[in-house]
């Protein structure tokens, strides 16, 4: 076992984190205020090789492993969050094309995925099928060479701006094996965005419903090119999800700490830095021990995947529901440390408590990721 950083996945980590302070945070701020979704400088980490990250290379993609994807994200995330967690979903849609597309449709998505010409959403969760997904309503209807869908997505990321939408719809009966998986792009007549969401937090990137009325796709856009195995699909994408949406909060939980740190010796009371006190002291040692415990879950997740352990899904649901409530609650601490200045939006970390909060409801909440391991410790004969 080794608990070292390979040469190559330190030099990938500075890659990110380098970007990511460069490109991403000196603006995160402002995106947030302005709710702005920045496409180009989205697009431009592409150009690292951050499209379709852990796609193989003959496929198309970079051929990292899901290791090297975490520690893109939780990098990326230390300029923004929201922005990280998008490239991420970008990026579990990518997988799914390579791993699951057959090899006409890897061929035709896939440079302009890797490439983020396309860029792209996952849409699963519906009005009425959140949790529990295997009962969406989306329907698909074989008519000839085409599918008709009708249905209604809810709080899709990306939806409106992205270029290619990866569908979830039922061509079955009820349950997991009656769903299949489509692809549907922008342009298509029938396909409609609802309004941007108001939200407390990832206001940097837009999150709004996909409708579908009578949306006309190829038969050739069935993703693998048979029906009823989407669910699979869609919960095997998860598990990468979950690891990557965990490292989106590993990077802001690092980077509130290294705000607190600094702003301990620059602030004083009692005609002391505040760095003096040791109930302060014993904070930034609980935040820093919290997150290196996470980063160990997330890191340890992603390889399980990576060596495709069968325990794999529970390694993940385990990091992403540690990772979530921990960098939610550093950063909560890191704002506490700054006291009436970290309320102020000037300071940064009331950004990073509303963009976090989100972390622990989505890619399953954190409430689900207890029923994943739950089932697994305890086997399958519970209610
Ligand atoms: C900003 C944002 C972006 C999102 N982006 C996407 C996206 O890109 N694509 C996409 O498909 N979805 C997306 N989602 C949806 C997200 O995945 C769902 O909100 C989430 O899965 C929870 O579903 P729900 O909101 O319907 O809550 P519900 O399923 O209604 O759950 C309500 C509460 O009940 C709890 N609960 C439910 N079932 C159980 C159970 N069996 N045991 C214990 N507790 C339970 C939940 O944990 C929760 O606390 C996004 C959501 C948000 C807020």
């Amino acid at each position: 076992m080794h608990f070292a950083l390979t040469e190559e996945q330190a030099a990938i980590q500075e890659t990110a984190l380098s970007f990511a302070k460069e490109r991403i945070a000196p603006y995160a701020d402002e995106w947030d205020e302005r709710k702005h979704f920045p496409v180009d400088v989205i697009r431009e980490t592409a150009q690292l090789g951050m499209g379709a990250i852990y796609v193989p290379a003959e496929k198309g993609g970079s051929g990292l492993t899901r290791l090297d994807g975490a520690l893109i994200f939780e990098a990326l995330a230390y300029g923004c969050p929201a922005i990280s967690a998008y490239i991420s979903i970008h990026n579990m849609v990518a997988w799914m094309v390579g791993r699951y597309g057959t090899e006409e449709q890897i061929a035709a998505w896939m440079p302009k995925l890797a490439s983020m010409e396309w860029l792209s959403s996952y849409c699963l969760t519906e009005p009425g099928a959140g949790s529990d997904a295997a009962n969406i309503s989306t329907r698909a209807e074989r008519q000839g060479d085409y599918y008709i869908l009708n249905g209604t997505k809810q709080f899709i990321s990306g939806a409106g701006v992205s270029d290619f939408y990866f569908v979830f719809a039922r061509t079955g009966g009820e349950g997991a094996h009656g769903i299949s998986a489509f692809v549907v792009f922008k342009d298509t007549p029938g396909l409609s965005f609802g309004a941007n969401e108001r939200k407390m937090g990832w206001n940097a990137q837009p999150t709004a419903q996909v409708i579908m009325e009578n949306v006309k796709v190829p038969a050739f856009h069935l993703v693998g090119g048979v029906e009823g195995q989407g669910f699979k699909f869609a919960m095997s994408g998860l598990d990468g999800g979950r690891i990557n949406i965990g490292a989106c909060s590993l990077g802001p939980a690092w980077a509130a700490l290294d705000k607190a740190r600094e702003y301990m010796f620059q602030r004083k009371a009692f005609g002391r830095n505040i760095a003096d006190f040791q109930a302060l002291q014993f904070k930034i040692a609980d935040m820093a021990t919290d997150l290196e415990a996470a980063r160990l879950m997330i890191y340890r997740a992603a390889d399980a995947l990576d060596r495709a352990d069968p325990q794999a899904s529970m390694y993940s649901a385990m990091a992403k529901r540690y990772a979530t409530d921990l960098g939610f609650e550093i950063v909560n601490q890191a704002l506490q440390i700054h006291g009436g200045y970290g309320y102020l939006r000037d300071y940064g970390l009331e950004k990073l408590v509303r963009d976090l909060r989100v972390h622990q409801i989505l890619e399953g909440t954190n409430e689900i990721m207890r029923v994943v391991i739950s089932r697994k410790v305890l086997g399958g004969n519970r209610g």
